[in-house]
C-alpha cells in the first residue's frame, strides 16, 4: 500500500550493533570492536555526563521546543543569527525537513553516486525523483551535478567531506558550483564531518551563507562531538530557509537530555581537540597498516577510510565479524570491493588490521 516512491527505496542499513554480533557468534560484547558507524571512539565528554545528570530531574517536562540555549550557543560559535538555525533530531532530521518543506512529487533532487544513503531516502519518501550523478574519482563531480539541474530541481545535496568515500570539495570548486546553481534551488551542504578537517583547503560552508541565500549547511553532534545516541544535529541558513524547516518540524524534535548534552559538548573544546588528535594518529595507523597489506584506499578527510580490497568485500566483512570486528560494507553505495572502517582508538585500529590480515589470508 505504500506509495510507489516508498516501495522503490532501499532501507538504510545501519552498522551491526555489538549486542547482536555477540549473540550471533557467542562473543563477549567487551571483546568486540565496532568501527562501523563513524562514531567517536573516546566516549562522551565528562562535561556531557554531568549535564545529562543535571537534566534528569526535569524528565517529566517537555523539552524547550525552540532550543533557546543551544541556539544561542551555536549562534555565538558560528556567527549565524539564531533565526537562521534549525535544530534536528540528528542531522538526518534536517535533511528530511528540507525534503518535506521544499520538495514534492513533481520535483527532482540531485546528489552524487557514492554519497550519503539518506539523500535518496528523504527524496523518495516525498515522492520526488532522485537524480544520482556519476562521481569523479569517487568524489562529487560538481560540473556534472550543476549540469543535471533542471527547472524541476528543488534541492541538491552535497557532503563535504563525503561519506562513505571521505572525499572533499575544495574552496574554488564549491564557489564555482554555488555560482552556477539557480537561486530557487536549495543547496544542502552536509558538513557532518567538518570538525575533523584539519587542512585549510576544505571550506567552511558558513563562510558562504551571506552570499548564497539558497544554501543550508547541516552539522551534527554525532561525530566529533561524540553524541550519536542522543540524536542532535542542526542547520545553518538564511532565516527564510530556517523558517520553512521550523514550520514542518515536529514541535519537540530534540529531547531535553540531548539539548543539555549538546550545549555541554559545544563548550568542551579540549574534547574536540583530543578527538582530532586521536583521529589524526589513527588515520595514519590505518593507512600504514593498509599499505603494509598491499591495499589502497581513498584519501579521506573524515574519521573513516574506504579501503579497496581489490575483490568482493562481502566475504571479508563476514570473516571480520567472526573475529569480533564490525566494519561497514558499502556495496549498497555501489562500492562492492570496498570496506569502510571508522578510525578508532589505537588498540581498536590494531585489532582491525590484525583481523584483516588473517581474514585476507583465509577467504
Ligand atoms: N550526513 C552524513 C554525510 C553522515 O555520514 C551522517 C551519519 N552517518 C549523517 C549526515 C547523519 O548523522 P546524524 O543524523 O547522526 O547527525
Amino acid at each position: 500500500l505504500a506509495r510507489p516512491g516508498v516501495q522503490k527505496l532501499s532501507p538504510y542499513v545501519p552498522g551491526k550493533p555489538v549486542e547482536e554480533l555477540a549473540r550471533e557468534f557467542g562473543l563477549r560484547p567487551q571483546d568486540i570492536v565496532k568501527l562501523a558507524s563513524n562514531e567517536n571512539p573516546l566516549g562522551p565528554s565528562p562535561a556531557v555526563r554531568e549535564a545529562i545528570a543535571a537534566a534528569l530531574p526535569e524528565l517529566t517536562r517537555y523539552p524547550d521546543g525552540n532550543g533557546f540555549a543551544l541556539k544561542q550557543a551555536l549562534a555565538a560559535k558560528s556567527g549565524v543569527n539564531t533565526a537562521g538555525i534549525t535544530l534536528g533530531n540528528g542531522s538526518n532530521d534536517i535533511l528530511e525537513l528540507v525534503a518535506r518543506a521544499f520538495v514534492g512529487p513533481e520535483h527532482e533532487v540531485v546528489f552524487s553516486d557514492h554519497a550519503f544513503a539518506v539523500y535518496p531516502i528523504v527524496t523518495q519518501a516525498v515522492g520526488a525523483k532522485a537524480v544520482s550523478v556519476p562521481a569523479k574519482d569517487w568524489g562529487h563531480d560538481l560540473d556534472a551535478m550543476a549540469a543535471a539541474i533542471t527547472p524541476s530541481t528543488r534541492v541538491v545535496f552535497i557532503a563535504n567531506p563525503n561519506n562513505p568515500t571521505g572525499t572533499w570539495i575544495e574552496r574554488d570548486a564549491l564557489e564555482a558550483f554555488l555560482d552556477r546553481v539557480p537561486e530557487n534551488v536549495i543547496v544542502v551542504l552536509d558538513e557532518a564531518y567538518t570538525e575533523y578537517v584539519e587542512t585549510d583547503d576544505v571550506p567552511n560552508g558558513v563562510d558562504y551563507l551571506g552570499r548564497y541565500s539558497n544554501l543550508l549547511v547541516s552539522r551534527t553532534f554525532s561525530k566529533a562531538y561524540g553524541l550519536a545516541a542522543l540524536r542532535v544535529g542542526y542547520g545553518l541558513s538564511h532565516p527564510a530557509i530556517a523558517d520553512a524547516l521550523n514550520r514542518v518540524r515536529q514541535p519537540f524534535n530534540v529531547n531535553s537530555l540531548a539539548l543539555a548534552a549538546a550545549l555541554a559538548a559545544l563548550e568542551d573544546e579540549a574534547y574536540l581537540i583530543e578527538s582530532r588528535r586521536i583521529n589524526r594518529i589513527g588515520m595514519q595507523q590505518l593507512e600504514e597498516g593498509c599499505a603494509a597489506l598491499g591495499l589502497s584506499w581513498i584519501p579521506s578527510r573524515g574519521n573513516f577510510l574506504a579501503i579497496d580490497l581489490g575483490r568482493e568485500a562481502a566475504p571479508v566483512f563476514q570473516g571480520l565479524l567472526r573475529e569480533g570486528v564490525i566494519v561497514r560494507p558499502v556495496a549498497n553505495y555501489g562500492m562492492s570491493n570496498y570496506l569502510r572502517v571508522t578510525v578508532g582508538l589505537p588498540a581498536e585500529n590494531q585489532r582491525f588490521l590484525d583481523a584483516l590480515k588473517q581474514v585476507l589470508a583465509r577467504v
